[in-house]
């Protein structure tokens, strides 16, 4: 008998059949014995049409209404879950956040969890029944409720598995876990069988979008392995757990492409102290959240000028950019140049901490392809590129050739 935590995300329960489907794939592992705590999504869609109705409303409603607005998404599928549960004769329990003991600190609209109290859920569990947690929301120790910010359930679900010492964590999703590129630019990806914590971060933040960030940095913190897998098949998914002496095999794991990138280049700054600093401050103030920066050598005759470079989601592009212009007359440099036909590729792998020549080989693809490379930026197990937007495809595809097959 184990103890094992499944999550659904929105797609998985995103209309009755998909909860019936739910229902019976749970109904199984009950009558395995296991224990089974289940933490669903709001149904796919829900939450962005209440945030849609909050802003008909008013344009920026307080965040505590937010909350107790969009909790209420969860607590929609965690009812139809057992009733879903219920119907097949298994007996089921649903419990808010709050209910299972999620406690949060009161940063409404994002909060962090700060402490679970699960007996009720061991005890709901120790009288036969399949416990059904709502995800994505907590309550602060005043009582209030609160929600852990966009994709949190993914969240809820690996601290109830830390919290519970489940045996296992399933993370169940629309996709049959995690790809070495997206197999619809990609058609030679495979599924990879296992993948560490710090591949799935940096995957996942190069738009690989499988999981919550902030959820596996958790999983990681705690040492959680979990599974992603799909909730429409029974194909075996990808675990995800810390990195073993065996993945430094590979050097590269995986291949993503965001296309969500802009760039903006300051043509002709100072070269002095204080430029950047004053840049990127201001940038910081008005919430633009910067990616790479690239600040080229001073060049020209007398002042010093050189070009500086950064790059940003798109949807922050015009934030930036007004920012930028106000600083054009205090800053003195020449000219704003915004570019958002852009693409960022980037090769991920715990394996390029021993292997050498890694950078060298996906330049030497790229030119092959006739790719220029615009900006380049490495950590230990990522290098990325900025290159054309038109041809992002094109080079993912050869990269991925080069590299995994
Ligand atoms: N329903 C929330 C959202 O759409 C939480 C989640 O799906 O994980 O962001
Ligand atoms: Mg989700």
């Amino acid at each position: 008998m184990a103890l094992i935590v499944q999550k659904y995300g929105g797609t998985s329960v995103g209309n009755p059949d998909r909860i019936k489907n739910v229902a019976a794939r749970v109904a199984k592992y009950h009558a395995q014995g296991d224990q089974v705590v289940v933490v669903v999504s709001a149904m796919s869609g829900v939450t962005d049409s209440l945030i849609k109705l909050a802003k008909e409303i008013m344009p920026l409603p307080a965040e505590r209404e937010m909350d107790m607005l969009l909790a209420t998404g969860e607590q929609t599928t965690i009812a139809l879950t057992a009733m879903a549960l219920h119907s097949l004769g298994v007996n089921a329990v649903s419990l808010t956040g709050a209910q299972a003991g999620i406690v949060t600190d009161g940063v409404h609209t994002k909060a962090k969890i700060s402490n679970i109290t699960p007996q009720k859920v061991h005890q709901h569990l120790d009288a036969g029944n399949v416990v059904i947690v709502a995800g994505f929301q907590g309550q602060t120790i005043e009582g209030q409720i609160t929600t852990l910010g966009r994709g949190g359930s993914d969240l809820s679900a690996i601290a109830l598995a830390a919290a519970l010492k489940a045996d296992l964590c399933q993370i169940y999703t629309d996709v049959d876990g995690v790809y070495t590129a997206d197999p619809r630019i990609v058609p030679a990806a495979r599924k990879l069988q296992e993948v560490s914590y710090d591949e799935m971060l940096e995957l996942a933040s190069l738009g690989a979008k499988v999981m919550q960030s902030r959820s596996v940095e958790f999983a990681k913190k705690f040492k959680v392995v979990f599974e992603v897998r799909s909730s429409l098949n029974d194909n075996p998914g990808t675990i995800v757990k810390e990195e073993t002496n065996s993945m430094e095999g590979v050097v590269v794991r995986g291949v993503s492409l965001d296309k969500n990138q802009a760039k903006v280049t300051l043509v002709g700054i100072p070269d002095k102290p204080g430029m950047a600093a004053r840049v990127f401050k201001a940038l910081g103030d008005a919430a633009v959240n910067v990616d790479m920066i690239v600040q080229n050598v001073s060049h020209g005759t007398g002042t010093p000028a050189t070009d500086l470079s950064f790059t940003m989601d798109k949807p922050d592009l015009l934030k930036a950019k007004k920012v930028i212009d106000g600083l054009k007359a205090e800053l003195a440099f020449r000219e704003v140049i915004a570019n958002e036909a852009i693409g960022k590729l980037s090769i991920v792998g715990v394996g390029m901490r021993s292997h050498t020549g890694v950078a060298g080989k996906m330049f030497d693809v790229l030119a092959k392809e006739g790719v220029n490379i615009d900006m380049i930026s490495t950590s230990e197990i990522k290098i990325s590129v900025v290159i054309d937007l038109t041809k992002g495809e094109q080079a993912m595809r050869a990269v991925h050739a080069a590299f995994i097959g």
